[in-house]
């Protein structure tokens, strides 16, 4: 099974992709992860990517598009989370399903408005080790700034502060919308109230994919 998850940052993508992969045994491939990872270790992709996540903005499709084609699995299920956010990088990455005979199952479109979005980003907590991700007052830490997984240390993200996550809805709204009309004409999206909280969602989810609605 081939999943993608669409939606503004903050929707819940990565937090109900980690849940649905476990689920499902599927893979969970985040581009954001990726390119934080990248810039951690400081690879080429990483030093290129920096400036243009730091702004809110998209890394480049050639960029993008590199490093899908270096992760993306040959065999077994995946869910996309963060990637295609653009009409080409979508386009790339339904020439190179064909390619290995793969087809993309569904495409969830993770709705909500933009005040959520800023509420649920101002408020996330990320662990400075392994990633996992929490939320201030909708799925908080057992123990304040600690990670429940790894002991690690809980920060904000630095494109979680107000002025760049209105920036990233903005980004969202000009180059990834789009993909919700490239989807709905090939059949494949679905779309999901991701106000809902969290159990919910993850309910909803297994239920469309599980019965088909
Ligand atoms: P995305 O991967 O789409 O950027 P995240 O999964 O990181 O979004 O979620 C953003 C923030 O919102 C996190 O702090 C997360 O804990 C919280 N969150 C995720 N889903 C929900 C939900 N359904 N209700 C309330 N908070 C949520
Ligand atoms: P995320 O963790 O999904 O919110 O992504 C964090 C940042 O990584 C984004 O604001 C972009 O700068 C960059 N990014 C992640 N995925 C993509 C993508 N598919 N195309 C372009 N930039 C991306």
């Amino acid at each position: 099974m081939i999943v993608v998850f669409l939606g503004p940052p903050g929707s819940g993508k990565g937090t109900q992709a980690k849940k649905l992969s476990q689920e499902l045994n599927l893979s969970h491939i985040s581009t954001g992860d990726l390119l934080r990872e990248a810039v951690k270790k400081q690879t080429p992709l990483g030093l290129k990517a920096k400036e243009y996540m730091d702004r809110g903005e998209l890394v480049p499709d050639s960029l993008m598009i590199a490093l899908i084609e270096e992760v993306m699995p040959k065999e077994g299920g995946f869910i996309l989370d963060g990637f295609p956010r653009t009409v080409p990088q979508a386009l790339v990455l339904e020439d190179m399903l064909n390619r290995h005979g793969r087809n993309l199952d569904k495409v969830f479109l993770f709705d909500l408005s933009e005040e959520v979005v800023v509420e649920r980003l101002s408020g996330r907590l990320t662990c400075s080790q392994c990633g996992a991700v929490y939320h201030k007052k909708y799925n908080p830490p057992k123990q304040e700034g600690i990670c429940d997984l790894c002991g690690g240390k809980l920060i904000q993200r630095e494109d979680d502060k107000e002025e760049v996550i209105r920036k990233r809805y903005r980004v969202y709204a000009e180059q990834t919308k789009p993909l919700i009309e490239f989807y709905q004409e090939r059949n494949k999206l679905t779309r999901l109230d991701a106000e809902q909280d969290i159990q919910e969602v993850n309910r909803k989810l297994l239920e469309v994919l599980k019965n088909g609605g």
